[in-house]
């Protein structure tokens, strides 16, 4: 039998395009994808292992020994270890960062795996049900804490009992519940995990042939495309349970937990002891801890936000990726990739299906649905017999708005809340006024160190850059003429003064980031909102996340055209997206619901063919110029942004990208640029991109490899960075 090789290479997290040789101690055996400590530099750093081998460029007297391995076996299975690889190649992003950054920081940082316990269960005991009917528990917390295990599962653990409740729960009071005999509980085996709760729906027909849709045997991506409110979610829930009943575990991927605490407690609901919840909002311990419960396979369900795709499960069954339109699976920074196309190349490596579901897809689903490439199941009915509400414009040009309000608009609100139902009001931009202008001699605050403008907030007596965080104190007059200085522009919270002061008797309330800030405030107020009868909400696009309010009657969208008629790439596309997202919201009770958009545009084709029930229809257009312009689904595009600290460095460096991307261009692809990024000043840094457009994907990847290794070469100065973004989500 041959010697097993006494080298390994090894990636480590450094931003650097090559693995490190270390020799294997005689002691240690490893594998691929085991986790290692090494000696780097004057310390040590955890690795993980590539391959091993008995060549290395470093002489055998200065290989370095592996320290230790802290584990026996690779935490990174080889099909994992295969999707990263595939990954940091197709991102162009260094091994190294893409690998480490797929563990969990505590592992990273070199901590042991956690032992893990079996998670306690909690039931609610008949002397607990007596005692909330008597009205003897006084805790509000308590109550809530009751009151979910009446209506849910019949037992729940800690964390679903936290998600149901909205409440961040202490071991210690779910002790004290059960001392006071009202709660009772229970230690599941590991190895009869608890079985899932019933569905309380039939499915309908459509969602019965979507869920059968999907076989052991199924290759293909799966696109669920169902209307808002079509029971997408229930159909997830039921491809879920199959996969588990077969043995498999199911990974389910959504854009944010935080924005949908009702999705991720209605799943843990249904499987209650048998999510792993991973997303950024946890604690290092935590979430290390749902890791490895995932990994162990002891829970069978992972609901996660993008780098959920990269958790090691044993016996991958299902890939779900909920609302895989969101731009909230691509990151933005570092290794960017899209965890929606991985979830699909992840898919096909396990070969485990892949169901994607919108009732908004991305142009690219689409696509691939109708050429046949993914399986097309579609939802057009809501199992309630409710259609999703038609859209109605206001004209601006013949009823100015007024502070953003429309006499429309505002009639049709007072019918709406003389009827006792709610209306919604979306305007994608938060704050109060939205900047400080000089209607004089026209002057606008700006950042002095980023191409935007300052916005003003209530709250806040200073001005605000949204791109850099500076502050500065309001000026009062302007600074070139002297007049006095007007705030200009409309944000919600001005939106929502002036409807203070139209609807003075009815309840206000403003979702978006600056009024959700504090742990609990989406949850208060999502509650709130469901509480209410009659009642105003004003909100950014957070108002259109996968929220099921029954009272939504009206649906206003403040501005259509700012979105409608930008450059970027995809600033249609969302927009679209965002107004059939929002008008979803109406209309689910049984009270119909209806649409007002306010633009100056009512006659645009996309305008005129704005159908929330016929998604694919409305957007058809705007795939035919995609197809004329080779943009994507058609085209492939890769975007490469130079930044460093003064303009001119930046753009002699960008011609040089582009000069090396030129000289390797081949056969097929397009180099335009370089050019100032739409922000071209953000932070004290200029910011130059170069765009690469291609009908076929190789020649795009080829070409970036060799200008990649070329421009690696050239001597930076310090503080310029090159940036690689494939398939990017947009242009600005
Ligand atoms: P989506 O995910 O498509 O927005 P949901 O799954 O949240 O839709 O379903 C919308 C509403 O319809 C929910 O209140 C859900 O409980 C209900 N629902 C889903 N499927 C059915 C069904 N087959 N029969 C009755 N109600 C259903
Ligand atoms: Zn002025
Ligand atoms: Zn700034």
């Amino acid at each position: 039998m041959p010697a097993a090789p006494r080298i390994a290479r090894i990636a480590l997290d450094r931003p650097l395009d090559r693995l490190f040789d270390y020799q294997i101690p005689d002691a240690l055996s490893l594998a691929p994808g085991q986790r290692v400590r090494v000696p780097f530099g004057r310390g040590t750093t955890i690795g993980v292992v590539v391959t091993l081998t008995d060549q290395s460029e470093v002489p055998a007297n200065r290989l370095r020994p592996v320290l230790e391995a802290p584990e026996a076996e690779p935490l990174l299975a080889p099909r994992l270890m295969q999707l990263l690889q595939f990954g940091a190649r197709y991102y162009h992003h260094p091994l190294g960062e893409a690998l480490l950054g797929a563990l969990p920081p505590a592992l990273r940082h070199g901590d042991p795996l956690p032992a893990l316990t079996p998670e306690t269960l909690w039931r609610q005991t008949p002397e607990g049900a007596r005692a909330l009917a008597a009205g003897e528990v006084r805790g509000r917390r308590q109550q809530a804490v009751l009151r979910a295990l009446e209506r849910g599962a019949p037992a729940l653990d800690r964390a679903t009992l936290a998600a149901a409740t909205g409440l961040q729960l202490a071991p210690r009071e779910l002790r004290a519940l059960a001392e006071r005999g009202w709660l009772e509980a229970i230690t599941p085996d590991p190895e009869d995990p608890p079985t899932p709760n019933a569905s309380n729906h039939a499915l309908t027909p459509d969602q019965r042939a979507a869920v059968d849709a999907l076989t052991p045997e199924t290759t293909a991506p799966l696109l669920l495309e169902g209307v808002t409110g079509s029971g997408k979610t229930e159909v997830y829930l039921q491809m879920a349970e199959r996969v588990l009943a077969r043995g498999k575990q199911v990974l389910f991927l959504i854009p944010e937990i935080a924005l949908t605490p009702q999705l991720s407690a209605r799943i843990q609901q249904r499987f209650p002891g048998q999510v792993a919840l991973l997303h950024s909002g946890l604690a290092e311990g935590e979430r290390l801890r749902a890791w490895e419960a995932a990994r162990r396979g002891q829970r069978r369900i992972v609901v996660g936000t993008r780098s959920a795709l990269f958790t090691p499960v044993p016996d991958l069954g299902l890939i779900i990726v909920d609302e895989e339109h969101d731009s909230a699976f691509k990151q933005q920074d570092g290794f960017r990739y899209n965890a929606r196309d991985l979830a699909i190349k992840r898919g096909q490596l396990e070969q485990a299906p892949v169901v994607l579901g919108s009732a908004t897809p991305t142009l690219e689903s689409l696509h691939a649905a109708t050429t046949g490439r993914y399986g097309h199941a579609r939802l057009t009915m809501r199992p309630d017999g409710t259609q999703p509400p038609t859209v109605e414009t206001v004209d601006t040009r013949v009823h100015t708005p007024d502070e953003g309000l429309t006499a429309p608009l505002l009639d049709t609100m007072q019918q709406t809340l003389a009827a006792g139902h709610q209306c919604f009001l979306l305007l994608n931009r938060r704050g109060f006024a939205r900047v400080l202008a000089c209607d004089a001699c026209g002057w606008v605050a700006e950042c002095p160190d980023c191409d935007a403008r300052l916005t003003i907030h209530a709250h806040n007596p200073r001005a605000v850059c949204h791109l850099c965080g500076h502050q500065e104190t309001r000026p009062e007059r302007c600074p070139e003429c002297g007049e006095p200085l007007a705030q200009r522009g409309l944000g919600t919270q001005r939106l929502e003064q002036a409807l203070a002061r139209h609807f003075p008797n009815i309840p206000l309330i403003r979702l978006d980031r600056d009024s959700i800030r504090h742990k609990g405030a989406l949850e208060a107020a999502l509650d709130r909102i469901r509480q209410l009868d009659a009642a105003i909400v004003v909100g950014t696009q957070m108002l259109a996340k996968g929220h099921d309010f029954p009272q939504v009657g009206l649906v206003g969208v403040i501005d259509v055209d700012q979105g409608l008629f930008s450059v970027d790439l995809r600033a249609t596309e969302n927009t679209l997206q965002l107004i059939v997202q929002a008008a979803g919201r109406a209309g689910r009770g049984s009270g119909g619901g209806r649409v007002l958009l306010q633009t100056g545009h009512p006659d645009h084709p996309l305008i005129r063919g704005l159908d929330a029930a016929d998604y694919p229809a409305m957007v058809a257009p705007l795939l035919e110029e995609r197809a004329a312009a080779e943009m994507p689904p058609y085209g492939h595009l890769a975007l490469v942004r130079v930044e460093a600290g003064d303009a001119e460095t930046t753009r002699r460096h960008a011609e040089r990208v582009a000069t090396h991307l030129r000289n390797t261009a081949a056969e097929g692809l397009r180099v335009l640029g370089p050019a100032p990024a739409p922000r071209h000043r953000v932070n004290r840094r200029f910011r130059e991109q170069i765009l690469l457009q291609s009908t076929r994907r190789n020649p795009l990847h080829e070409s970036l490899a060799r200008a990649r290794q070329a421009w690696q070469a050239d001597d930076l100065p310090r503080g310029t960075r090159i940036a690689i973004d494939i398939d990017p989500v947009s242009l600005a």
